[in-house]
């Protein structure tokens, strides 16, 4: 078994829309490579800073995510009875080496929030008229019932 730690620069593609790795920012790996009967099985953690905005307040949003990743890199291509049921998520040691860029690609995109929030009970932003919420707590408008208006006119126009 092999010990690996590296740090590597972050390819495109790491993220969502709304969040993700920025490219070229540093991952840190530490991977053990072991040689089992079928292949090359790669295990280990890919730690990366996360950046991103908040999907209710929009404000920014960083954080540190370690995702774990287990991968068997078969030395040949496995025959159809070893095969399951997905099929295309095999891979292979090719050309004496393995491309760990997808299974890593996969570990971090999955492990990414699907609606990220700066914190759980954002209340994000006021429909009428943009604030945060957070920063003016109690913040509402007043929702006049157009009569009432009218009213609010008339006594208006008696000062
Ligand atoms: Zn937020
Ligand atoms: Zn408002």
């Amino acid at each position: 078994m092999r010990t690996f730690t590296e740090h590597v620069p972050v390819p495109e593609d790491f993220g969502t829309p709304l969040i993700g790795v920025k490219p070229g920012s540093d991952m840190d790996l530490e991977l053990r490579f072991e040689a089992v009967h079928e292949g090359i099985l790669v295990s280990g953690s890919a730690f990366v800073e996360v950046t991103g905005e908040c999907s209710r307040c929009l404000d920014p949003l960083v954080s540190d995510l370690e995702v774990n990743v287990q991968e068997l890199f078969f030395y040949e291509e496995p025959s159809a009875d070893d095969l399951g049921e997905d099929e295309d998520e095999q891979r292979w040691v090719e050309h004496d080496s393995i491309d760990l860029e997808p299974v890593l690609r996969d570990a971090v995109v999955t492990a990414l929030p699907f609606q990220p929030v700066c914190r759980e009970d954002c209340e994000g932003l006021c429909s009428e008229c943009g604030i945060h919420l957070a920063d003016e707590p109690g913040h509402h408008h007043e929702v006049l019932d157009p009569r009432w208006a009218a009213l609010q006119g008339l006594t208006g126009e008696e000062n």
